[in-house]
C-alpha cells in the first residue's frame, strides 16, 4: 500500500493502552502508516495544552485522516466534550457504526448485521443550555434542513454503494413535531426523490428500541439524529457482545476521524484488560476508507488481513475479559500478531 500520514490521538483512560495494541497489530499486517501523534482531552491538559489543542485540529486538517482513542468528559460540570467539539469543528457530520456478530462471540441473537448512521453536529448536542432562573434550566434541540438533508443523502448514498436494502429512521416526531418532524421529512424526501431504490421505514423510537431487542436482524441501516444515535449505538453494541467490539467513523466532506463507540472506561484503565478490538476494527474501517479515497487496493488487502487475523483469533477462543475470555490487552494483540506472522 501507499504510505499515509495518519494523525493518532491516544486519548484518555484505556485510550493509550489500546492504541499501543492497535499500532502493533497494524504494523504486523504491513500497514504503511506514518503516525503523527497529537493530544486531546485530559491527556492534553496534563501536558499544559488546551483540552482540544489547535495543533491537533490543524494536524487533522492537514492530513485529513485520524485514528482517535476515547476522551473523558466531566459529567454535569467542566469543559464541554472534546469528541463533540472535534466533530463540530471539522464538520464530521456522519457517524457510521457497523454492528455485527463476530465468530466465537456467542450472543442472544445471530444474524445481526446493521449499520447506525448518526447525525453528528446538532440536535441536543448543540450545547445551548440556559439557566432561566435558579431551579429552571433549558436545553435547546437544533435541527436544520441543511444538516438533516445532508445526513439523509449521505445514508442513502452509503446504502446504495454498499448494496444494503433498507433505511429505518427512528424518531420522536409525535412529541418533537418540529425538530424530529424535520429530520423525518428530509429523509422521506431524499428517499422519494433521489433513492427510491432503497426501502424506507420510520418508527417511533421507543417502539423501535423494543423491536431492536426482540429481533435486531430485521434492521439494516438505522438513520438517527444525534442523541438517539448515541444511545442506540450502545444498545446495539450490547446485542453483539458489548462496547469492546463496535467500531466507528466520523466522516465529513474533507476529513475523517475513526474511533470506537466506547468511552475512556475509567473503571478498567491502566490494568491491561481493555479490549483493543473496537479501535482495531475502526482502524480497519480507516484502511478501507483510504483504499476508496486514494484508489489504493493494497490498503484494502491489509484491512482484510487484519480482519482475518481477529476473526481467526476469536474463533480460536482468544478473547479479552469483556467477551468472557482471559487474555490481557497485550496478550490479545500478540495473538493477532502471531496469526499475521504465521
Ligand atoms: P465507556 O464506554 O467508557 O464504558 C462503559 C462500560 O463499558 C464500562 O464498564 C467499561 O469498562 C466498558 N468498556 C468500554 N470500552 C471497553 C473496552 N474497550 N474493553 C472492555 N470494556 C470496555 O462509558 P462511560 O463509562 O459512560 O464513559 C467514560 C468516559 O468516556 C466519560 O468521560 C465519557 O464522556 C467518555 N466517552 C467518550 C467517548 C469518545 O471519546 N468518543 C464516547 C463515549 C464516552
Amino acid at each position: 500500500m501507499k504510505t499515509y500520514p495518519i494523525v493518532l490521538i491516544p486519548g484518555d483512560g484505556i485510550g493509550p493502552e489500546i492504541t499501543v495494541a492497535v499500532k502493533q497489530v497494524l504494523a504486523a499486517a504491513g500497514a504503511a502508516i506514518e503516525w503523527v501523534e497529537r493530544q486531546a482531552g485530559v491527556a492534553a491538559l496534563a501536558v499544559g495544552s488546551e483540552v482540544l489543542p489547535e495543533s491537533t485540529l490543524e494536524a487533522v486538517r492537514t492530513h485529513h485522516v485520524a485514528l482517535k482513542g476515547p476522551c473523558t468528559t466531566p459529567v454535569g460540570k467542566g469543559f464541554s466534550s472534546i469528541n463533540v467539539q472535534l466533530r463540530k469543528k471539522l464538520d464530521l457530520y456522519a457517524a457510521v457504526r457497523p454492528v455485527r456478530n463476530l465468530p466465537g462471540v456467542p450472543t442472544r441473537f445471530e444474524g445481526v448485521d446493521l449499520v447506525i448512521v448518526r447525525e453528528n453536529t446538532e440536535g441536543l448536542y448543540s450545547g445551548i443550555e440556559y439557566e432561566v432562573t435558579p431551579g429552571v434550566v433549558t436545553s435547546v434541540k437544533v435541527a436544520t434542513e441543511r444538516a438533516c438533508t445532508r445526513i439523509a443523502r449521505w445514508a442513502f448514498r452509503y446504502a446504495t454503494h454498499r448494496a444494503r436494502r433498507k433505511i429505518t429512521v427512528m424518531h420522536k416526531a409525535n412529541i418533537m413535531k418540529l425538530t424530529d418532524g424535520l429530520f423525518m421529512q428530509c429523509a422521506e424526501q431524499i428517499h422519494k426523490v433521489e433513492y427510491p431504490n432503497i426501502a424506507y421505514q420510520s418508527l417511533i423510537i421507543d417502539a423501535g428500541c423494543m423491536k431492536l431487542v426482540q429481533d435486531p436482524s430485521q434492521f439494516d441501516i438505522l438513520l438517527l439524529e444525534n442523541l438517539y444515535g448515541d444511545v442506540v449505538s450502545d444498545l446495539c453494541a450490547g446485542l453483539v457482545g458489548g462496547l469492546g467490539v463496535v467500531p466507528g467513523a466520523n466522516i465529513g466532506d474533507r476529513e475523517a476521524v475513526f474511533e470506537a463507540v466506547h468511552g475512556s472506561a475509567p473503571d478498567i484503565a491502566g490494568r491491561n484488560i481493555a479490549n483493543p478490538l473496537a479501535l482495531l476494527m475502526s482502524a480497519v474501517m480507516m484502511l478501507n476508507y483510504l483504499s476508496d479515497t486514494y484508489d489504493d487496493p493494497d490498503a484494502r488487502t491489509v484491512a482484510d488481513r487484519v480482519k482475518q487475523a481477529y476473526n481467526a483469533a476469536l474463533a480460536d477462543g482468544c478473547k479479552t475479559r469483556d467477551l468472557g475470555g482471559t487474555l490481557s490487552t497485550e496478550q490479545f494483540a500478540q495473538a493477532l500478531v502471531d496469526r499475521l506472522n504465521g
